[in-house]
């Protein structure tokens, strides 16, 4: 159905060698900034294009712009059923755009091509597709007040929305907010992280091509000092859905103090606990899951699971299978389709990494597995995935969000104290534990403080499941399942007086 030429993965990293790679602003208006930034691939250091880099004046256009489309009713009064085909049109066309979507993600963000393949755009059709459906099929109530009045409970949309994206899983992260919010009516402006802007800026092409109005979904790209700050701070935008740092979610909460009190649902960091009980089974697929949980994504994940607090009498069989199970984790280039691990997202961040190696081993951990640095792969940010073994409460590595590929291995002798590890954190993401005792499973689950509790495996949960934090992992909503539906309504009352 698409007009244009489909682009496979090799033309998409060819362009990226010719600098030819570009996201700039969907704003439907005039008069925009022109400046640029260059963008870097973290899989050398090489510039591979520009995106926009925008400003307060090009967000105030972009809400003036949202505002009057979502007051025109353009695409907030299409009938649902209206904006699910349009919906699925669009998911069409991601469909047939899907490797050119994945390869952008992988340059862009230094994402095993593999992964981005068979996971990150899989995933984000399916969260469009998920919520195209859900467009009529989610309604309002009737209250039973008697028959002195009809009183109906309506879902209304929010209005403007802003929707201020992560690097670490670009598309999937535009999906996550953009899905949701833009079935429920609402008029949308997307910022993408400025590391990542290039799939973002094709998935929102590809919208305006299914049917989308340009009005009703816009993107201005740029730093999130001036882009993101101009949003948090608008006195016309109704609403911000974050996913980034807790510090900037902070931020977020006081832009909207000092504004006009929009509605902020954040979506922050985690140090997520991994809990190995003495009776759990070590078998192939709990290796597994442990690793993937630990390292998946260059462990640039929200809800890696950094510290694994293991029974004593389990410790040493886990760490000889973990390091046995390191060998399939390959560091190298995102381009090779074998790669699991690929570079840390930019220098800036390879340093955090670098400087959690060091003060992990100054502050008396023992090193398990990994600690080097892959500088024959070139002028990337290549971290080999790390274990670090003897890693107390009090230590750095506990505590602190490294998002690089850093695992803190603590033990632990009664259920109470791994239930009290666990919880000792000041996020509450995600928690995964192991364990053959039914009643254990049940205890520990309601015990650990978290958004999202797996049992004998790591999960995220999938796209039916509502996703987000307890603590400072997260406020005011969830992503995915119909409760992120939430977070782009607002519920108003109608009492019809008999
Ligand atoms: P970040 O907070 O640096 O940036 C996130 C977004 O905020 C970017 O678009 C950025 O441009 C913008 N921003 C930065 N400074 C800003 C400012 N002063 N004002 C307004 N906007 C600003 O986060 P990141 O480094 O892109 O992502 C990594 C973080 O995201 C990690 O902490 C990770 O745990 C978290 N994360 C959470 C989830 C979740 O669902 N809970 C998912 C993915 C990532």
């Amino acid at each position: 159905m698409s007009t244009k030429e489909q682009i496979t993965k090799e033309q998409v990293f060819e362009q990226a060698k010719q600098q030819k790679l570009w996201a700039g602003h969907l704003i439907a208006a005039e008069n925009l900034s022109t400046e640029t930034l260059d963008n870097y691939t973290p899989i050398d250091n090489s510039v591979i294009g520009q995106i926009a880099s925008g400003n307060a004046d090009d967000v105030d256009i972009a809400v003036k712009v949202a505002r009057d489309s979502f007051e025109n009713g353009e695409w907030q009064r299409l009938a649902p059923a209206e904006r699910k085909a349009i919906m699925q049109r669009w998911c069409a066309l991601m469909h047939e755009h899907s490797e050119e979507l994945a390869a952008l993600d992988c340059v862009d963000a230094g994402k095993p091509i593999t992964e981005c393949l068979n996971t990150d755009i899989p995933a984000t059709i399916e969260t469009f597709e998920w919520y195209a459906e859900a467009a009529d099929k989610v309604f309002g109530k009737v209250a039973p007040t008697g028959s002195a009045a009809l009183a109906l409970i309506v879902q209304e949309p929010i209005g403007v929305v802003g929707a201020v994206l992560p690097w670490n899983f670009p598309a999937q992260m535009y999906a996550w907010k953009v899905a949701p919010a833009l079935i429920s009516g609402n008029s949308v402006i997307v910022k993408p992280a400025e590391l990542t802007s290039l799939s973002a800026y094709r998935l929102t092409e590809l919208a305006y091509e299914a049917g989308v109005p340009k009005e009703a979904l816009q993107l201005v790209c740029g730093l999130g000092e001036k882009v993101g700050a101009a949003l948090g701070q608008h006195m016309d935008v109704d609403m911000v859905s974050f996913t980034g740092s807790t510090e900037v979610g902070r931020l977020f909460l006081q832009y909207a103090a000092q504004s006009n009190l929009k509605e902020i649902v954040l979506e922050c960091g985690g140090k997520s606990p991994q809990v190995v009980f003495d009776d759990a089974v070590l078998d192939d697929a709990a290796i597994n899951d442990i690793l993937s949980a630990a390292f998946w994504n260059m462990s640039e994940n929200c809800s890696c699971g950094s510290r694994l607090i293991v029974h004593s009498s389990q410790k040493a069989a886990l760490l000889e299978k973990l390091k046995e199970g390191l060998k399939d984790w390959k560091v190298g280039s995102p381009y090779n389709p074998s790669t699991a691990i690929g570079p840390m997202i930019e220098k800036a961040h390879f340093d955090k990494v670098s400087h959690y190696l060091q003060t992990t081993k100054d502050e008396g951990a023992t090193l398990v597995a990994g600690g080097n640095i892959h500088s024959e792969l070139g002028s990337g940010w290549y971290v080999e995935p790390t274990i670090f073994d003897n890693v107390s409460p009090d230590m750095t590595l506990f505590n602190e969000e490294v998002f690089g590929p850093i695992l803190a291995v603590t033990s632990f002798e009664t259920e109470e104290e791994a239930i009290s590890l666990a919880n000792l954190s000041s996020y509450g993401l995600a928690a995964s534990f192991y364990t053959q005792n039914i009643k254990r499973a049940y205890r520990v689950a309601s015990a650990i403080k978290a958004g999202t509790v797996s049992i004998n495996g790591f999960s995220e949960g999938d796209i039916t499941t509502p996703f987000g934090g307890y603590k400072q992992s997260g406020f005011g909503g969830r992503d995915n399942g119909l409760e992120a539906l939430e977070q782009y309504t607002q519920t108003k009352t109608i009492w019809v007086v008999n």
